[in-house]
Formats: C-alpha cells, sequence, structure tokens
C-alpha cells in the first residue's frame, strides 16, 4: 500500500522530494507557509552531481531549456584580476562524469520543479500552511499550522530550510542556526545591459581578503548572476533572504576591489543582501531523521554556499530519500527513513566542512593568501575539480 507523506516546505529541496517520492507511488500533501510559491531572484550553480539527479527525476529537457551552460570556472584575484586557476566546464564536465554543469536563476528551477509537481497527480500543494506545531505517534504524523489547520499522514519531511520547525522532532535539545558573520550581496542583470566587456558565459570567481566574488551566467546565458561575500556585520533580518541593500552598503563591508571586479559591480543594479548563518557538520545520522520523521536539505544540514552546493545535497537528499522508501508501504517508513539518514550523513557534513573551509581559504590574508595563489597558480584545475563530490 502506498504511503500518505507530510512534506513540510515548498523550496528546491521540498518540490525535489515530493516529486521523487510521487514518482514512487506515493501521495504527498506538501505544506508551504508562503501565500504563494515562489523563489527569489538568485541564481544557482549545479554541480554534475545535482544535474545528474534532476535528470534521473525526468527533467533533463525543462532543464536544459532554462540553464546556462558555462564554459570554464576561472578564479581571480581581486586586487589584480590575474588568472590564479582555471577549469574546464562544458563538455568535459559532461564527460567526465555523465551529467552537465549548469548555471540557473533560482525562481526558474523552483517553477520548474513546481510545474512538474502540479502535473504529477499525487501531489496536493497547500500555501499559507505554516507549519507551528508536530505531533508522532508509532504509525501516524499530525501537523498543525499556524492558521489552526492540520494534516494527518504516515510521516513528515521537515524541508522547511534553516529555521526549520520540524527539525525539533529529531533533537534531544532545540539548537539554533548560528551567525557566521558573512553577508552575501547579490544582483542580477541582462547582459544586453552590460558593456561587452563584461559581459560572461563562464564561472568567475574573484579572491581577496575577507572577501570573494563570483559572477556567472543564468537564463540561457541571457543574464548574469553577482554575488559578492564578505565578513561584515549581519545586515537586517537574518531570515529575510531578500533584504534591499546598495553598492554603498556592500563597498563598506569590502572597499573599492581592482579596477575590472569594480567596473563589474558599479554595473549591477539593486543590490540585495543575505546574512548568511549556518550549521556546525552533521556528527551522526540521527541528526537526520527519528522514527516517522525526516529532514531534507538546509532544514538538516545549512551549509555556508562556498562550494556552491546547499540546494545540490538539498537534491540529492530528495532522491536518496525516493530510493530508501521506494515502493514501502506506511510500516516500513521508520526504517527506510533510517537507511536514507545512514546514506546520507557523512556526504552532506563533509560538504558542510569543506563549504566552510573554502571560505577560509578564499578569503585568506597573509602567508596564507601567498600559499593560496602559489597551489592555485600550479595545480589549476587540478585543485577546482572535485571528483569525490561530482562523482558522487
Ligand atoms: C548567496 C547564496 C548562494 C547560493 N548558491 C548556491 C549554489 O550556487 N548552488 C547550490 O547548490 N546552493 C546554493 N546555495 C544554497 C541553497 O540556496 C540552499 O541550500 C537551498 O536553497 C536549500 O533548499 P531547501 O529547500 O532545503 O530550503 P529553502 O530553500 O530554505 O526552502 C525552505 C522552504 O520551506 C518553507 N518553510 C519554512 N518554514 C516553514 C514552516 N514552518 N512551514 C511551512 N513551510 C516552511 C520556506 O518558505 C521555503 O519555501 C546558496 C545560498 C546562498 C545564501
Amino acid at each position: 500500500m502506498p504511503a500518505h507523506l507530510l512534506v513540510a516546505g515548498g523550496g528546491i529541496g521540498g518540490l525535489a522530494g515530493a516529486l521523487a517520492l510521487a514518482r514512487k507511488g506515493h501521495r504527498i500533501d506538501l505544506l508551504e507557509q508562503a501565500a504563494v510559491f515562489g523563489e527569489i531572484g538568485a541564481g544557482v550553480q549545479l554541480g554534475p552531481n545535482a544535474t545528474k539527479r534532476l535528470h534521473a527525476l525526468g527533467l533533463a529537457a525543462s532543464l536544459d531549456a532554462i540553464a546556462a551552460k558555462p564554459e570554464a570556472l576561472v578564479v581571480r584575484s581581486a586586487a589584480s584580476h590575474s588568472v590564479l586557476a582555471r577549469m574546464p566546464l562544458g563538455h568535459s564536465v559532461s564527460e567526465r562524469y555523465g551529467a552537465p554543469y549548469l548555471c540557473v536563476h533560482r525562481a526558474d528551477l523552483h517553477a520548474l520543479l513546481l510545474d512538474a509537481v502540479r502535473t504529477h497527480g499525487d501531489v496536493a500543494l497547500a500555501t499559507g500552511a505554516r507549519v507551528a506545531q508536530v505531533q508522532t505517534s508509532d504509525d501516524l504524523v499530525c501537523v498543525s499550522t499556524v492558521d489552526a489547520r492540520a494534516w494527518e499522514g504516515d510521516a513528515l519531511i521537515g524541508a522547511d530550510g534553516l529555521w526549520s520547525v520540524v527539525r525539533q522532532q529529531v533533537e534531544d535539545v532545540a539548537t539554533a542556526p548560528r551567525a557566521t558573520g558573512h553577508t552575501a550581496w547579490r544582483a542580477l542583470i541582462a547582459q544586453s545591459a552590460l558593456p561587452a566587456a563584461l559581459r560572461s558565459g563562464q564561472v568567475d570567481v574573484w579572491l581577496g581578503p575577507q572577501l570573494h566574488a563570483v559572477a556567472y551566467p543564468v537564463r540561457g546565458g541571457e543574464g548574469l548572476n553577482v554575488v559578492v561575500i564578505a565578513e561584515s556585520a549581519p545586515a537586517g533580518d537574518a531570515r529575510d533572504w531578500d533584504q534591499a541593500s546598495s553598492l554603498a552598503a556592500l563597498q563598506q563591508a569590502t572597499g573599492r576591489c581592482g579596477t575590472e571586479l569594480q567596473s563589474l559591480l558599479d554595473a549591477m543594479p539593486d543590490w540585495r543582501a543575505w546574512t548568511l548563518n549556518d550549521r556546525p557538520p552533521l556528527t551522526a545520522a540521527e541528526g537526520m531523521a527519528r522514527g516517522r520523521v525526516a529532514l531534507l536539505g538546509d532544514a538538516a544540514h545549512p551549509m555556508v554556499p562556498y562550494l556552491a552546493q546547499g540546494a545540490g545535497m538539498a537534491i540529492e537528499d530528495a532522491t536518496a530519500l525516493a530510493d530508501a522508501v521506494g515502493r514501502g508501504g506506511p510500516a516500513d517508513l521508520p526504517d527506510a527513513f533510517a537507511l536514507y539518514a545512514a546514506a546520507r550523513w557523512q556526504r552532506n557534513a563533509r560538504v558542510q566542512a569543506r563549504a566552510h573551509r573554502n571560505g577560509e581559504i578564499f578569503h585568506a590574508s597573509g602567508p596564507v593568501r601567498l600559499g593560496r595563489d602559489l597551489a592555485m597558480r600550479a595545480l589549476g584545475a587540478a585543485l577546482l575539480d572535485q571528483p569525490w563530490l561530482y562523482g558522487g
């Protein structure tokens, strides 16, 4: 008998999870707190580990239609613009890992997943459904929302992001996310609005003391997404991913950058800010599931974006969870969730730890920075490629 699963949260992870589980024949109620499903206007890089799983969900053609396919990853000094390392992406990644490296607009990826979920008859979507309370018994989970609606299901999947409420069900003692002291500023522009010299078909990364910047194409190359992350006091409400900001606020944190990077920053309109929080890496499978409750994506393992894999890990979780549940029935769910957690926690912990370390390396100054630059120049693509990650 198929299971009836409740999913809290309709972000990239929750939608991917609902789709993957519905494709195994299960019935899903997905509860999203927002009044309308949607995503903010930033970009997401998808390594081949993530695109491979999206392809397996039947989304290859629709993903191809919205994505940009960057030719290369090029890392430079933020001060001098000199190239520190370069790794070809494009065909060489597809050939090596069996799936492409893509860059997408978050809203496009979210809309694509939402469309796939909507056209699948077994997923019911509820909006304005902010999960407030969860009660579990041996064979049932009851969820109630702040507006006093209630749902019952065989199990609950918490895909409710960094500030997860469902997470309390798997923790003995509730803990809060930690402030990283880093803020991300991001902006998006049509490439046609940029001077030719600033347009780009690759992933560009600039490294400077206490900051780094990333720019990459989205929307089939029509848009350019720029993110600058700097060590700075938290800006505004930590829970608000979309705070209005400005180039002046950004440069108060970074100072002026080298000429080339500065020209790009000067050209970008409408800066938005995002205060970065994370959690220490998972230490055990129990951090991802307990009984009839499983966590997925940022709810389980929020991370800093310095490996560009938070959404990637949420997508990996989604397909791994569906594989563990398979076509099993309600009675099998606790064992399936335990299997899922055992299969996923170490990889998620490794990515969390590596993302954190990348931040230290990217933002280094003094001798560490000199050593980093020497190593990057000497090793190039060998240092940027991540077979353990992209091939996983
Ligand atoms: C600057 C920046 C750049 C990034 N770049 C990349 C990148 O290039 N590649 C990459 O893979 N990742 C990237 N990430 C990480 C990625 O954005 C996240 O890891 C990913 O979005 C997590 O997805 P999620 O579905 O788990 O959580 P979320 O996207 O946070 O979704 C959670 C959903 O749950 C809903 N919700 C919350 N609470 C409740 C509740 N109580 N009841 C009901 N619904 C609720 C929310 O409204 C939301 O829709 C980046 C992050 C940042 C900050």
